[in-house]
């Protein structure tokens, strides 16, 4: 099968995002990349989520950010399997990144659910030696209460597809 990324290699996008006008409690969404195969295109597409306002001062909490790491990827892998690509924290501890398939997650209100069943799991998943790099580094807790803020602060006006 013939296999290629349409989308020109323009380094890290997010150096080129202006981080003065990012929103905390905001989800963004861009194309990452199209892939062409014989059978048609495939768009790639990563969201921002975004918690908290670059620079502020106000960052996650290390323990908590691992904690809502677990519990987001197991929600939004719950929901979505093979269409999620990947979920992980951003190094600048304000947010996650999640490269996805799913165009379902194109809709505000699909990244509520993803919130809400976060949320609503009782026992930290894969916090476990067998199963997690720093199992001890955890803090369910803090990550809840970051979800909910998260939740609380999220609207439609602060949900954009690029
Ligand atoms: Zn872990």
């Amino acid at each position: 099968m013939e296999f290629k990324a349409k989308t020109p290699n323009v380094g890290v996008a997010s150096f080129a995002k202006d981080h003065f006008k990012i929103e905390p409690h905001s989800v963004t969404i861009q194309v990452q990349t199209i892939i062409e195969t014989s059978g048609g295109e495939i768009p790639v597409y990563k969201a921002d989520i975004r918690f908290y306002r670059p620079n502020s001062g106000e960052y996650f909490y290390l323990l908590g950010c691992h904690s809502a790491e677990h519990l987001l990827s197991t929600a939004a892998y719950a929901i979505y399997g093979a269409k999620i690509l990947d979920l992980s924290p951003m190094g600048c501890m304000t947010g996650f990144y999640c490269t996805f398939l799913a165009p379902e997650l194109l809709e505000y209100s699909a990244w509520v659910r993803i919130f809400e069943d976060a949320l609503a799991i009782e026992t930290l998943p894969g916090a476990l030696p067998e199963t997690c790099g720093n199992y001890l580094m955890h803090d369910t807790i803090s990550a809840k209460k970051a979800l909910r803020e998260f939740l609380n602060g999220y609207s439609e006006e602060l949900f954009r597809v690029k």
